[in-house]
């Protein structure tokens, strides 16, 4: 077998198939080399994709030309917008997906794509001679080498799983733990740190009540989350239910055996999403927490129980799960558990995702101390564009906080280091209004293309698409026509006459002009509004620039000043020591961190207003 490479990216997890997938594509000659290529994009706990603020994400991840997008909407079953009723800024896609087709598309997808080889193997040993990449060895002593390597092991690195007191060594249920790179990579000088997550039991359908339950449909129609994909179709329905101050009780028996409580789990876990003992422990007060009974897939008979993550033992799980309507005679198919792995503390990454101290290696996912597929999925497109950009000799591509989630989180890990798993939000952006998952291919999409990764084909479309909404928006102030007004006008004119007068006469009035300025409007304008009534995703972009008119400005405007920071670069090997007026906490956070520019050395925790205006003097 051929073992000489550009890049190889070690794990086929969320992050692993976006690296591979952008840098092969950009023409690179790639190995993803994984455990086992089969469970490739497995989604180890939650089978969806998408949800608040990670469904901005995955529109993000798509206008770049990454592939997540394109295989939930192949292996989706259930779409919905979460956050309807609030503001369009937190509006947030999310679909389930079927648990054993998702990993089949990703193999589809990836073992037909060019420049790219898949190899079945563990990683032992990642290669480096003079802090600089040169390649792995694996498992059956096989080498391959390539100038760069982007690590994405995921939950795997010394992983051990946890359900009661009883622990076993494990990357995920039923798959094995990566025993040696992280103590490899701990002895060349990387900070190793410990985490932990957990996942609820699956139980069978056939033993749950579901007269019980609540239904919760998708939306209808759904909406997909890729771009050209036509139709997207809701398979399944989920069904909610709730726990009781008696199922908390039951669980509070079991406090005594868990794995948390007792300190056995030394990693600290996801805050925001707790497992149900932490829950009732947490919040006592509260005597109920909801539960979402979510089907796996099209082909199995497997229920996730959303909301009931837990690590107590197997019959504390049980007894719980008898106490709640619907689950009375819940069948369990496997246990929850918790898991414990290494993550790498992310200071010592650049922006662009490679390590501070080994040239050529990159660090993608989990074992940056994040959680979930699209986190994970975001930092691997990231990576993969910047391993490339790094063999070609040209700039990194960094998305600044004003342009992406993508930015914010990167941004966030960087300069935080965060001690928890981190999971983005929305009010982690401090321009959300200007970043919707409705305008990501906006934000986005000529970085795409200007990589390759959007064909021509679909960015003319996507030019044409701007040119049109910049036009009607146009049109729109000059007959100072009202939001809400635009969609009940084009969704009608040119149906039945009736309809039309109705309309006109309501727009009119909605407006407070009168009905010949309307006429006026159609009269003079009919090609534009024709033209966007195909594209009612179109509409409601329309709507939104000219119902937040005033805060998109005023967020534009502080954007102008954060950019200006942000270019104020701060050389790479530049001596805070040497400036005696900053702060000891700052000299220490910014040596540490290494901020590339004035506007990142702001965001360190611990660097005070002051200390950025004596840096500042001291770069001018
Ligand atoms: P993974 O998806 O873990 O993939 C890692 C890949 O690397 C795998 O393909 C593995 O085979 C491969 N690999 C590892 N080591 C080697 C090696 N040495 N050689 C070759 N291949 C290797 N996220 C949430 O957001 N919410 C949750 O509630 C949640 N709960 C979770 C519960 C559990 C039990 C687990 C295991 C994970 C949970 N997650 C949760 C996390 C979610 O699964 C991850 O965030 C996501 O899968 C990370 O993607 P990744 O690409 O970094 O790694």
């Amino acid at each position: 077998m051929d073992n000489q490479f550009d890049i190889i990216v070690i794990g086929g997890g969320h992050a692993g198939i976006e690296a591979s997938y952008v840098s092969s594509r950009m023409g690179c000659k790639v190995a993803l080399v994984t455990m086992n290529k089969y469970t490739m994009g497995r989604p180890s706990c939650n089978p969806s994709i998408g949800g608040t603020a990670k469904g901005h994400l995955v529109k993000e991840i798509d206008a770049l030309g990454g592939a997540m997008a394109i295989l939930a909407d192949k292996a989706g079953v259930h779409f919905k917008m979460l956050n309807r009723s609030k503001g369009y800024a937190v509006w947030s896609p999310r679909c389930q997906i079927d648990k054993d087709l998702y990993p089949i598309y990703v193999y589809q997808l990836l073992s037909k794509q060019k420049n790219l080889t898949i190899i079945e193997a563990t990683v032992k040993q990642i290669l480096i001679k003079h802090n600089k990449i040169c390649g792995i060895e694996t498992l059956e002593n096989q080498k391959i080498f390539a100038p760069i390597v982007i690590l994405c092991a995921g939950t795997f690195l010394n992983g051990v799983m946890w359900t009661g007191l009883k622990s076993t060594p494990g990357g995920r249920y039923n798959e094995p733990a990566s025993k040696y790179l992280s103590n490899l990579l701990n002895e060349y000088g990387f900070e190793v740190g410990r985490l932990k997550t957990g996942t609820p039991p699956r139980v069978w359908r056939h033993s749950i009540d579901f007269n019980k339950t609540e239904i919760s449909p998708g939306d209808e129609p759904p909406q997909p989350f890729h771009r050209n994909t036509r139709i997207v179709k809701n398979r399944i329905v989920c069904y909610a239910t709730a726990t009781n101050e008696i199922t908390h009780e039951v669980l509070r028996t079991g406090f005594d055996q868990s794995p948390m409580f007792t300190g056995r789990i030394k990693g600290t876990g996801p805050r925001y999403c707790p497992s149900i003992e932490d829950k009732v422990n947490r919040f006592a007060d509260k005597n109920s927490h909801k539960i979402l009974l979510e089907p796996e897939g099209l082909f199995t008979d497997s229920i996730y129980v959303n909301g009931f993550s837990t690590s107590l033992p197997v019959y504390i799980q049980i007894k719980g799960l008898h106490t709640i309507p619907g689950l009375e005679k819940a069948e369990l198919i496997r246990p929850g558990y918790a898991i414990e792995y290494d993550f790498f503390y992310p200071h010592q990454l650049k922006l662009s995702l490679e390590t501070k101290l080994v040239e050529g290696l990159f660090f993608a996912g989990q074992i940056n101390g994040t959680s979930g597929y699209e986190e994970a999925a975001a930092q691997g497109i990231m990576a993969g564009i910047n391993a490339v950009l790094k063999l070609r000799g040209e700039p990194p591509f960094i998305l600044k906080r004003s342009e992406a989630y993508i930015g914010v989180l990167i941004d966030d890990l960087v300069n935080k280091a965060p001690e928890e798993p981190y999971r983005i939000f929305t009010s982690l952006a401090e321009y959300r209004l200007l970043l919707r998952q409705d305008n990501a291919d906006e934000r986005l999409m000529d970085y795409g293309y200007k990589f390759g990764l959007i064909s021509s084909e679909e960015f003319d479309k996507h030019q044409k698409k701007m040119e049109l909404l910049k036009k009607a928006y146009q049109e729109s102030k000059l007959y100072k026509i009202k939001p809400d007004d635009i969609n009940p006008y084009l969704l009608k004119v040119g149906e039945t006459p009736i309809d039309e007068m109705t309309n006109l006469h309501y727009i009119a009035k909605r407006s407070n002009i009168n009905l010949n300025e309307v006429l006026n409007f159609i009269n003079s304008t009919p090609e534009v509004f024709v033209e966007l009534k195909k594209s009612p995703e179109l509409i409601e972009r329309l709507q939104i620039e000219i119902r937040y008119e005033g805060y998109l400005q005023r967020q534009r405007k502080e954007i102008e000043l954060f950019i200006q920071n942000e270019n104020k670069k701060i050389p790479e090997n530049f001596d805070y020591w040497k400036i005696n007026s900053l702060s000891k906490e700052a000299r220490e956070k910014l040596s540490k961190i290494r901020p590339q520019s004035l506007g990142q050395a702001s965001r360190i925790p611990g660097v005070s207003a002051s200390d950025i205006s004596i840096l500042a003097l001291y770069l001018r």
